[in-house]
């Protein structure tokens, strides 16, 4: 496949604006598909304007974004390509400052034109116009809320981080106090004298416990063991009024007691926020052929190097792996994708494809520790920049990445104020 070809892009947050980037210089013709009035994905905050219990739905949230957000990662693990920050940025930004910089970059590539907001991605076929090649498609028909078009090549950079991951809630159903998902969460003075319960310490859990215990007058933050802890576990009260404390995972619910796995029963609790995460959104697993959720239900799968459709590898989807460092992540990607569909870079046939595709997402499905998804997540990132010939992003990433761990481990409440790399 030559250069000059149609490529559509679904999604305008930072992937899709990277890509896009990309695609462009290499001398595509593109379009983005995006299903919101504004780019910047994650990082453009949608108000709202009451609390939602998930049990009523979610459906017209696009984003996750709180109004005190701040970046979690460095700066500098959340590169744009040829793109710097501003040297006055903090080292930890503020989603604001995130988006600004993600407009600024738009503009800079000149992608505002080839944005198509307010489309949301529907369907995706085979062209029945085109034809079959070797008995593939020769070019793919997407279906969106306003209209159709052709292509001969789409990257889903629609996300895996604004669709929120549910625990089953079948036990959970019996709760009559709010049950939320931090996905609508919007600050802490909603919860002001009250109650509350979370589950989860990945990074919400984290982040909305400490901020939620300045109004609440007591925070219970709930985990099974072996959960992924991005802090060192404090098993004593601390937070802002030394109101909050760690606790085992919920299993069950009776009125507004919620039961722990350990037996423990936290009595009249407000609300209980589950903190779980995000995955795909299911309309694209049912896009892809072949394509399922992948085995930690985060991501889509078997990709070939999580990236391209085994069997139609003009089909991609950025950041379907676990990265610290998805920008960074999305670029190397991208370059791979521009390289692919020039007819620079080769890949091994379609039975090797799927293959490969299937060992990987074997490797990296179930409870693997932390750090061996972050390593090989790592090694993907240097294969991609060695397909594609561009410096290898791995150790300033993983350099960055240590200093960052290291401050938010030994001072978790306000890691984002130090100066880089103070002890
Ligand atoms: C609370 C939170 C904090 C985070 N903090 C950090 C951080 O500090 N640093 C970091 O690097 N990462 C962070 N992340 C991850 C962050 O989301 C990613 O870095 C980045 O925003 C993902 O970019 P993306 O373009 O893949 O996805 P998104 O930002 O989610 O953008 C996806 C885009 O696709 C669009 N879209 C989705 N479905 C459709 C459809 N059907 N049709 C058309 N358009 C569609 C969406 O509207 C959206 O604009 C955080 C995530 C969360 C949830």
């Amino acid at each position: 496949m030559s250069a000059n070809k149609e490529v559509a892009i679904i999604g305008a947050g930072p992937a899709g604006l990277i890509t896009g980037s990309i695609l462009k210089k290499a001398g595509f013709t593109i379009t983005l598909f995006e299903q919101r009035n504004c780019l910047g994905g994650s990082w453009a905050i949608q108000p709202l304007s009451e609390l939602i219990d998930i049990r009523d739905g979610l459906s017209g949230i696009y984003c996750p974004t709180y109004p005190t957000l701040r970046c979690n990662v460095p700066r500098q693990t959340m590169a744009l390509p040829d793109f710097p920050y501003p040297d006055d940025y903090p080292c930890y930004p503020r989603h604001d400052e995130v988006l600004s910089q993600l407009q600024r970059f738009a503009e800079h590539n000149g992608l505002l034109p080839h944005i198509r907001f307010n489309h949301r991605f529907l369907t995706l076929e085979a062209s029945p116009k085109s034809g079959l090649t070797n008995g593939n498609p020769k070019r793919w028909q997407i279906q969106t809320s306003q209209n159709s078009a052709e292509f001969d090549a789409v990257v889903f950079c629609n996300s895996r981080y604004y669709y929120p991951k549910l625990p089953d809630l079948e036990p959970l159903l019996s709760f009559t106090g709010r049950l939320e998902h931090s996905f609508s969460y919007r600050g802490p003075a909603a919860y002001r004298n009250q109650r509350i319960a979370l589950v989860g310490t990945g990074p919400s859990g984290e982040d909305l416990s400490r901020e939620i215990s300045h109004c609440a007058s007591r925070v219970f933050l709930c985990a099974h063991s072996g959960s992924r802890e991005l802090h060192k576990p404090i098993w004593k009260p601390y937070g802002a009024n030394q109101n909050l404390t760690r606790h085992r995972d919920v299993i069950a619910c009776n009125g507004r007691t919620v039961i722990l796995e350990n037996g423990e029963k936290l009595q009249d609790i407000d609300v209980l926020i589950l903190c779980t995460g995000y995955q795909p959104d299911p309309v694209f697993r049912q896009a892809l052929p072949g394509i399922e959720l992948s085995g930690d239900k985060s991501c889509m799968a078997p990709l070939y190097l999580n990236l391209f459709h085994p069997v139609h590898p003009e089909l991609s989807a950025t950041g379907m792996t676990l990265a610290s460092a998805p920008f960074i992540l999305y670029h190397c990607q991208a370059e791979v994708i521009a390289g692919y569909l020039k007819g620079k870079i080769q890949l091994p046939t379609a039975q090797q494809r799927l293959f490969a595709a299937e060992q990987v997402e074997l490797r990296s499905s179930g409870r693997v520790n932390f750090s061996v998804r972050r390593k090989i997540s790592m090694k993907q990132l240097d294969q991609l920049a060695n397909m594609a010939s561009i410096p290898s992003p791995v150790k300033a990433t993983v350099e960055a990445l240590a200093i960052s761990n290291k401050q938010r481990l030994k001072y978790p409440d306000h890691y984002r104020d130090l100066p880089w790399g103070s002890e």
